[in-house]
Formats: C-alpha cells, structure tokens, sequence
C-alpha cells in the first residue's frame, strides 16, 4: 500500500446476518470503497460462536475488493449490544365440544349442494323410517357407496323426503352420482358412530368455490333449529367455527353444547421505572401494548411463575442466559415486548371428525438486554485469526445512521428505521450529528412465524418463502395467475405436482403452500403479518426517537435491513406514514447495496471520519 493508506474492513455482526465493508483510507480522510459480502451469522450474534461467520465476512469482502489478508490494518467491529430477541406463542381461546354434538367439519369433497335439515336415522333403520319426517341418513363405516345409494334410492322412491347423508369413508361424490335425488352429502366423518341418532340435524354443502351461508350464520342456526334468543346466543360460537367452511354438520343434542372457552394463560408483569402494570395476557395485544405504553421505558417484564406466559418469558430469558455463555438468568432483563393477535387453526375438543376451529392466540416477542458484551472475545478471535488490529465500536443505530448517509439523496437530520429478524431498531442521526437510537423486539422472524402459524404450515421454510415471493394458482399445466390477477403463460408444463394448487413463485420456479385454503386467505394471512409486526414497531420505533414524540416532526425515513428487502413492508410503512407527512423510502447504501450493509458501512464512515 502507498504512503498512508490504511485497508480496513467493518463488521456487522447481526441476529441473522453478518455483513463486512471493505474500503482504503486515504491519509486526508478520502475514503474508497472496495468491496462488501454478506454472509450468515453463525451462532448467537456477539458471542464467541458468531466469529466464523466475521471471518467468512471479512475473507469475502477481501475477495470482492481484489485485496489480500495480509494487507489488513484494521477490522471494525460493532458494539454488539446483546440485543437479542425470542418468541412464543399461546392458544387463549378453546373450542369445546360436550356431548355429541358435531361443528364445522369440512371434507375436501362433500357431494351435492344445498341445505338438508332433518332427524338423523341410520342407514340401516331407514326402511323403518315413517314417511313423514325429513331424514339426515348416517351411514356407519363398512358400507359400499353402491349399497348406500341403492338404500337412499329406495327409501325416495317409497316417499320418505330423506334430506342429507353424513358417511364416515371419504365417497360423498361416488354417493351422490348414484342419487335419484340429490341431496347434500358429508363424508370424512371419522367418529360417525358417535352421531346421535333420532335428534335434529342439519348438513349444508356449498357449490365448488362457494362457502356456506346457512350454518356459517347465527341467525341462520336459530332459523333452522327454531333458538330462543337465550340457544341463540349459545350457538354463536358454532356459526363461527363454521365460517369460510364449504360444508358443515350440526346435530342438535339435549344436553350437547359447543363452547368457546378463554384459557387463562396468565398475568404479565411489566416493570418501568416509574411504576409496574399487570396485565392479563388473554385480555389481547391491545391491552397487552396499552400497558406496556404506561410503563415506558420497560425495565424488565416477567410472567406469573406456573402460567403459560410465565414459561414463555422464562424460556426467552433462559435461552439468552446459555446462549450468552451462562449468566445469570436473573440478570437478564426484557427491555421490550410486542404482542401481536393472532389465530391458530387448532382441532376441537370432543369433534367428531377432526373438526378444526380458529382459535385467538398472542404471539409475544421479547428482546432482551445484557450489559455482559462479548464482543471482546469475538474481536481477539478475530485478530488471531488474520493477524491483524481490531477494534470494536460505535453504537449500532448510530453507525446504521452513518452508512444511510451513503444513500444517494439522503442528508442528515435523518431517521434510518433497520428492519431485521428479531429486532426492529430505529436511530435518529441529527445535522450536529447526535444520535439517539431505540431498539423495539419483533422483526422479520415473527412474521415467518404468524404465517407459519396461522396458515397451519408446520414449517418454517415454507413459511419463508410465503414471506418472501408473491402467490400464484397454477390453473393449467401451461399457466397461472398471478395474486394480482394477471395470467403468464409457459412454453415448458408446470410439474404436475403443483397442478391446481396455490404456490410461490420462488427464483427457483413454483413451490406448492400445503394449505387447502385459497390464494386470497394465504394473501391476506401474509400482508396483516407484515403489518402488525413492522407497522406498529415501526411507528413505536419512531415515536420514541422523533422530537417530542411527533413523527410529523420527522422529515427524512430510510428503511434498512433484510426485511426492506421485502416486496411489499418498504410500502406498507410509506403509506402508513404518508399521512404524518414524513418522506420514507429504502436505503441503498454506498449507491449500490440497496438496504444492506449500512453499519458495517457506517463503521467505517466513523471511523475514517474520527481517525483518519
Ligand atoms: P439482522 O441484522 O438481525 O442480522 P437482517 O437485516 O439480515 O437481520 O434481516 C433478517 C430478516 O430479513 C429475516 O427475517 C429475513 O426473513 C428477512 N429477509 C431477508 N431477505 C428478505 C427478502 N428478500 N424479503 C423479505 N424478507 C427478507
Ligand atoms: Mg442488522
């Protein structure tokens, strides 16, 4: 290297990823940019495990700027406050079932279409039916679909109105092909003989692509089954179970009831500085984030010992105390919470045929702080390794403000908004260069999280790639419409295994969403994810740094991080802001890496300008 030019490369070690920026310091202070890489973090960021993936950072970056290991001054590492962040989530409501009777099942293919409302009879006693009441026939498992029909057809032809056929096998359509008179049929019941007979019933099937409209309806139930006001309002909750469904069962039973329940998951203790809330968790995010409100700045949160809420905060706060080589869990204390609503679909207590109900859930992210860094030992790993200096510094918001600054068209005063995995950060940076800067929990991981659940994936990739790529419905081998409804047509067929399904469409081509529900349900799921995780942290975010607390007082928002990556939260938050008059917009660091790599950036900025 010439004269007093000095190599050096920042590192930003965050939950998710790790990010380097290499650049040459000229003597008087010019800076040249050479490089930058990104890498995932390995291990718990700021602890030991996470310097493998520092030194992959700094190798690629070397590798993208043309320069060796050798020729290393120094490496900038940040202050990795141990901001980390955990998740949990809890059922708090219950759908139950006593006695026999039967909600909101929906087989993949009932037969029929329409509203069958009579007395449940078994198929083997329906030549004994008198001919004057409606039957709802129940046919136990063991029977044909050729013996079944012959039996429904001969009991139409001897004038018995048989309205509706609940079977336990999966043939309603093979059934209902061989009618003489068609009716609504319901299979895939696999508790069938548990149906009591001789009581009410009604059984309603939608057409193709229709949902029901009768048992889906309160009002619609108290008309069948002739409520009072009083049974009225005891069904209500089955209405709501059937919602959305394309068939549904109800029998009416003396004694049987469906019931939705509120679990008590527990009290939550937030601790401010000024004074301590509790909260019941299953009175709802609102209350949950109303509280927190009151007690602001939190200084630590904990759950009733013995409650579903106390083991959720206890495992964040153990999970911290291993990962951040075994402190105390007793001093780890939760800095912020966000509790998020949300609803789980989850199989009914005491259902006949794996009924599934939606039931409210609060999903709680937890950051918690340390005053333990270790970013010492990550920072002697480092130097070992590539025999060279290093230096850890700068706050991290304050370093992200610095390397937005490089986004063509920004200017300080400037808030940059770093939209993670676990946490979402902000940083106001004003024109004297001050810097104030707030981290609040929940980021990019609860999303993937919400629609994980809420879509009942049961995985986590899948759950990504819902986050990450747009939803298409494969309608031919040739074609699929895109969620914003136009059609693109392929050269090549689709693979059959995505024929007819909704999917994402990946880089990689279509990837099938194990889900039965349609492209508009996974739409919706995904965007209200989006929104009431990076939203509301956004706008807590910027009403704890914006003077006063106003965001109209706010001019320039830069969005950072992997989650402005994403194709639709970047507009979500300008248009939430949009009305407070604040200009927002994703950064693109140093003109060319988009919202990545501000702090590692910023870190080298700091350090030109400070040093150099
Ligand atoms: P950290 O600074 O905490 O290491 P990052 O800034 O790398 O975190 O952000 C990680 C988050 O960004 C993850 O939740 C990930 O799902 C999300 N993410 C990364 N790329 C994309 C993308 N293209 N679209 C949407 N989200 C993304
Ligand atoms: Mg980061």
């Amino acid at each position: 290297m010439s004269g007093g030019d000095r190599l050096v490369v920042g590192v930003d070690i965050g939950n998710s990823t790790t990010e380097a920026c290499l650049a040459v310091l000229a003597a008087d202070g010019d800076v040249r940019w050479l490089g930058t890489a990104l890498t995932r973090t390995t291990g718990v960021k700021g602890t030991p495990a996470s310097t493998e993936g520092a030194l992959t950072a700094v190798r690629r970056a070397l590798a993208d700027g043309g320069r060796r290991a050798e020729e290393l001054d120094v490496v900038l590492l940040n202050e990795a406050t141990p901001v980390i962040s955990g998740l949990a989530m809890e059922t708090i409501t219950e759908t139950v079932i006593t006695e026999s009777t039967m909600i909101g099942h929906d087989p993949a293919t009932p037969g029929g279409v329409g509203l069958g409302v009579g007395v449940t009879v078994s198929v083997a006693d329906l030549g004994e039916h008198p001919g004057d009441e409606p039957a709802v026939v129940v046919v136990p498992r063991g029977w044909d679909f050729d013996d079944v029909a012959a039996a429904l057809n001969a009991a139409v032809a001897r004038g018995v109105p048989v309205v509706a056929a609940v079977l336990a096998g999966d043939d309603a359509v093979l059934v209902s092909n061989r009618l003489t008179q068609q009716m609504p049929v319901v299979d895939e019941v696999s508790a069938v003989e548990k149906v009591p007979l001789g009581m009410r019933a009604a059984v309603e099937v939608a057409g193709p692509g229709r949902t029901i409209r009768t048992l889906s309806n309160t009002y619609g139930i108290a008309t069948v089954f002739d409520l009072d006001p009083d049974q009225t309002r005891q069904v209500s909750p089955v209405a709501r179970a059937l919602t959305g469904n394309r068939s549904a069962v109800v029998v009416r039973t003396p004694a049987g009831d469906v019931t939705d329940r509120r679990i008590p998951v527990g009290v939550l203790e937030l601790r401010g500085a000024g004074r301590t809330v509790t909260v019941d968790v299953d009175a709802g995010a609102e209350a949950i984030m109303a509280a927190l409100a009151r007690v602001q700045p939190l200084e630590d949160a904990h759950g009733e010992p013995g409650t579903h809420v106390g083991g959720m905060l206890a495992a964040v706060r153990d999970t911290m105390a291993d990962t951040l080589g075994g402190a105390d869990p007793g001093d780890i204390a939760i800095r912020d919470v966000l509790a998020v609503d949300t609803f789980v679909p989850a199989e009914v207590r005491g259902g006949l045929a794996g009924e599934i109900a939606l039931e409210n859930a609060v999903g709680l992210a937890a950051m918690v702080r340390t005053s333990r860094s270790r970013m010492q030992a990550v920072a002697d790993r480092v130097a070992e390794s590539l025999t060279t200096a290093t230096e850890i510094g700068g706050v991290e918001g304050e370093m992200a403000a610095l390397g937005a600054l490089t986004t063509p068209g920004v200017q300080a005063p400037v808030v940059v908004v770093d939209l993670g995995g676990g946490s979402t950060d902000a940083a106001l940076l004003t024109a004297d260069g001050t810097s104030t800067a707030v981290h609040v929990a929940g980021a990019g991981e609860l999303v993937t999280k919400l629609i994980d659940a809420e879509l009942a994936l049961e995985d986590r990739e899948v759950a990504e790639l819902v986050k990450r790529w747009p939803l298409a419905k494969v309608e031919s081998f040739f074609h699929v419409r895109h969620e914003d409804g136009t059609v693109q047509f392929f050269d090549e067929p689709l693979p059959a295994h995505v024929f007819a399904r909704v999917v994402v469409l990946t880089a990689e081509g279509p990837v099938p969403i194990g889900t039965r529900h349609g492209l508009d349900h996974v739409r919706r799921v995904r965007r209200e994810a989006k929104r009431r995780v990076f939203v509301v942290n956004t706008l807590r975010a910027l009403r704890q740094v914006a003077p006063g607390g106003e965001l109209r007082r706010l001019d320039f928002v830069v969005l950072l991080g992997g989650s402005a990556l994403d194709f639709e939260i970047p507009d979500q938050i300008a248009d939430a802001l949009a009305g407070h008059g604040v200009v927002c917009g994703t950064g693109n660091v140093l003109g060319d890496q988009g919202p990545r790599n501000a702090v590692a950036t910023g870190l080298v900025a700091a350090f030109a300008g400070g040093a150099g």
